[in-house]
C-alpha cells in the first residue's frame, strides 16, 4: 500500500470511531435537526483534511508506522477518557501525565478501558504494522507529500468559507469544542506544552526611556484623557462620512477626525500592548513587549499622574505597573444593567483628580465599545436608533441588516460616551490644559466575503478590520494649533504614533521621543 493510502485511512478511523466527545459536543451547540446537519458533516471533512495534513508531516520512509501506531494506541486512549469522563488534554494536562507515576496510572485502568484499547488501539495497530508500505524515493516521496498537503488544505479552506458564517461562531464563540478533535488537539499541546517550557527568550523588564523629564511648560497642569475603543471600523464611523450618522454628538464638538488611521493589529490582545509599547506594528513581539516598559511606564517615571480604568478585558499587561481600576464589575462600577456600561468609568473620575493635586494627568479608559458578537448588549435601549437588531450572538441566524443595525446601535453609545467625556473634560477646562484622544483598537467585519469580527492575519485582512476611527478633542488651555492639525489628520495615520503622542500630550522628552511620530507636533 501506498502511504498516503494508509494515513487517509488511519485518519478516516480517527474522525469516524475516536471523535465521539467532538460531535457530541458540537451537536449539543448546533443541534442536527435545527438545520445543522450540512455544517456537522463539513466539520468532518475539516477535521479530516487537518488530520491527514498533520499525518503526513508527521510521515517518512522509516517513522510512517512507528508513528501511526503510536497515534492508534494513544489516540484510542484519549477517545476513552474524552467519551467517559469528558477530558481534555491540554498543556497543563500532559504536564499531570508526565509527573503521575505508572502506579497511578494503573490504578485508573478497567474494562471498558481495555475494550477501547482493543478494538481502537491495539487491532488497527498490527493491521498497520503487518501491512506492505510502498517505498519511495526521496524526491518522489516530498512531492506526493506536497499533492496530498494542498489538495487536503485546499478542500479544508474552500469548506471553511463555504459555512463561513458557521465557522465564525465555531472559532471565535465555541472555543472549547476543538478541544475535543482527537488526535489534532492533543498533539497541539504537546507541541505547546515543548514550546512553553523550552522558551524563554526574554526575561525581567528593559527600562526604556529613562531620561524622561517634563519640560518646562507655559501650560496649566495637563488633564488628558485616552480613550481605547473596541471594534469600531472607521467607515461606519458618522464623522467619516457613514451615510448613517452614528456620530451625532461628536458632530456638534470641535473634534478633529483622523480619517486614514490604521491599527497595530486585528485583535485586542495585539492592537492594546501594541499601541502602547514603542516597537510600532513592524517592530511588535508580544514577549519582547511583555518584558520592556510602554509608554505609561515611561510618563509615570517622569512624573504624570498614570490611570487605567478598564471595562473591555485586562490592559494585555500594560498598566500592570500603574493605577489600575477595574470597571467590569458593579462593586466599582455604578452602571451595570445587564452588564457594566463604559459610562460608569467616568463616575469618580472628578474625586480622582482632586485627590491628585500636583502634577499632570493621564486617565485611560479601555472600553467594551462594539465587542462583538453580542453587538445588541453593547447599548441601552435609548441607543436602539436602528431595527430590528441581531439579538443573539449565533451571527449565522441573522441577516446582515440585523447584524449592521445592533453594531451601529453601539457606535451611536459610543459617540454619547465620548462626549460625556468632552463635557467631564470642560468642567475641568479652568484649571487643565485638557485634551481627549479616541482612538479603536482595531476594526471588524460585518459578514463581507463572508468574514465576521476581527482577528484575521494582518497582512491579508480586509481594511474593514485594520482602519480605525481616531478623534481628538482639545480644550481651550491646550496650546495646539488645530487648523494645522486638521490637515494632517487627512494623512495616512497609525497606532504607531501613540506612544510619541502621549509624550507630546504630556511635553515629556527623552531620547526615545520621536517628534515625526508625535501627533501634536505639527500643531505646535
Ligand atoms: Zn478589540
Amino acid at each position: 500500500m501506498r502511504s498516503r493510502t494508509v494515513i487517509i485511512a488511519v485518519s478516516l478511523f480517527f474522525i469516524l470511531f475516536t471523535n465521539g466527545a467532538f460531535f457530541r459536543h458540537v451537536t449539543q451547540v448546533y443541534p442536527i435537526h435545527s438545520g445543522n446537519f450540512l455544517f456537522v458533516i463539513s466539520l468532518g471533512i475539516v477535521l479530516l483534511c487537518v488530520t491527514v495534513i498533520v499525518l503526513t508531516l508527521l510521515s517518512s520512509r522509516y517513522t510512517t508506522k512507528p508513528v501511526l501506531i503510536t497515534m492508534l494506541i494513544v489516540t484510542s486512549m484519549v477517545a476513552y477518557f474524552m467519551d467517559l469522563y469528558d477530558v481534555v488534554i491540554d498543556s497543563h494536562m500532559i504536564q499531570n501525565l508526565l509527573e503521575t507515576n505508572i502506579k497511578e496510572s494503573a490504578d485508573l485502568l478497567s474494562f471498558k478501558q481495555l475494550l477501547y484499547f482493543v478494538f481502537l488501539g491495539l487491532i488497527p495497530s498490527i493491521i498497520i504494522y503487518r501491512l506492505q508500505i510502498v517505498p519511495m524515493r526521496l524526491k518522489e516521496s516530498v512531492i506526493d507529500k506536497v499533492k496530498v498537503i494542498a489538495i487536503a488544505l485546499a478542500t479544508a479552506l474552500i469548506i471553511v468559507f463555504a459555512f463561513s458564517k458557521y465557522y465564525t461562531s465555531f472559532f471565535r464563540e465555541h472555543k472549547p469544542l476543538r478541544y475535543y478533535a482527537n488526535p489534532v488537539y492533543y498533539l497541539y499541546s504537546i507541541g505547546h506544552y515543548v514550546q512553553e517550557t523550552f522558551s524563554h527568550p526574554y526575561s525581567g523588564l528593559a527600562v526604556i526611556g529613562a531620561d524622561a523629564k517634563i519640560l518646562p511648560s507655559e501650560q496649566p497642569r495637563k488633564l488628558v484623557v485616552m480613550v481605547v475603543g473596541e471594534a469600531v471600523r472607521w467607515d461606519h464611523f458618522g464623522l467619516n462620512g457613514y451615510e448613517r450618522d452614528t456620530t451625532p454628538q461628536l458632530r456638534k464638538e470641535d473634534v478633529i477626525n483622523f480619517t486614514q488611521f490604521t491599527s497595530c493589529g486585528t485583535e485586542t490582545a495585539v492592537s492594546v500592548p501594541c499601541m502602547f509599547s514603542s516597537f510600532g506594528r513592524e517592530g511588535y513581539e508580544k514577549e519582547k513587549a511583555q518584558h520592556t516598559e510602554n509608554v505609561l511606564d515611561v510618563l509615570k517615571r517622569a512624573g504624570v499622574n498614570v490611570l487605567w480604568r478598564e471595562n473591555n478585558s485586562d490592559s494585555k499587561g500594560v498598566a500592570t505597573r500603574v493605577a489600575f481600576e477595574d470597571y467590569q464589575k458593579p462593586s466599582t462600577n455604578t452602571m451595570c444593567d445587564e452588564e457594566c456600561r463604559d459610562e460608569g468609568m467616568i463616575v469618580g473620575l472628578q474625586e480622582y483628580i482632586e485627590a491628585h493635586p500636583k502634577g499632570d494627568i493621564l486617565i485611560v479608559l479601555h472600553q467594551m465599545g462594539n465587542h462583538g458578537p453580542a453587538y445588541y448588549k453593547r447599548y441601552t435601549k435609548g441607543y436602539e436608533k436602528y431595527t430590528p437588531v441581531c439579538k443573539t450572538n449565533q451571527l449565522e441566524q441573522c441577516s446582515k441588516e440585523e447584524i449592521t443595525n445592533a453594531y451601529d446601535n453601539s457606535i451611536m453609545y459610543t459617540d454619547a460616551f465620548l462626549t460625556k467625556v468632552i463635557a467631564f473634560l470642560k468642567n475641568n477646562d479652568e484649571k487643565f490644559a485638557t485634551g481627549m484622544f479616541y482612538v479603536s483598537d482595531h476594526g471588524e467585519s460585518l459578514g463581507e466575503n463572508g468574514l465576521y469580527l476581527h482577528g484575521f492575519p494582518y497582512n491579508i485582512a480586509p481594511e474593514a478590520q485594520k482602519h480605525v476611527p481616531a478623534v481628538m478633542w482639545f480644550g481651550k488651555q491646550f496650546k495646539i494649533d488645530k487648523a494645522r492639525m486638521a490637515t494632517s489628520a487627512k494623512e495616512p495615520q497609525s497606532q504607531d504614533s501613540l506612544f510619541h503622542t502621549l509624550l507630546g500630550y504630556m511635553e515629556v522628552n527623552t531620547s526615545i521621543y520621536q517628534p515625526k511620530l508625535d501627533l501634536l507636533h505639527v500643531g505646535r
